[in-house]
């Protein structure tokens, strides 16, 4: 079995520790994930300048649809210009 660092895990699995809160503004849930503060988009406010954020169940589902969506539209939009190179 090879080496593997925790500290190393636990931040890819953004797994968090007991009683951080959501870092989203105005929310006081308890945190039950961590992301890099990149993955939030604008549209959702996060308190704090910190690399990573902290989000409730609540707001991690929000992120986790958002971001489906997102990818939904990026795959349509590298569909539609692979057909549009292929029609020209
Ligand atoms: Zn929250």
């Amino acid at each position: 079995m090879p080496h593997v660092d925790f500290r190393e895990v636990a931040s890819c699995m953004g797994k968090v520790s007991k009683g951080v809160k959501c870092s989203v503004a105005g929310c006081a849930e308890k945190a039950v994930k961590s992301v890099s503060a990149q993955r939030i988009p604008s549209s959702m406010k996060i308190e704090g300048s910190g690399r990573r954020a902290y989000l409730c169940e609540t707001h991690w589902k929000q992120l986790k649809k958002m971001t489906r969506e997102q990818q939904k539209v990026e795959r349509m939009r590298r569909v539609e210009s692979f057909g549009s190179k292929v029609i020209l």
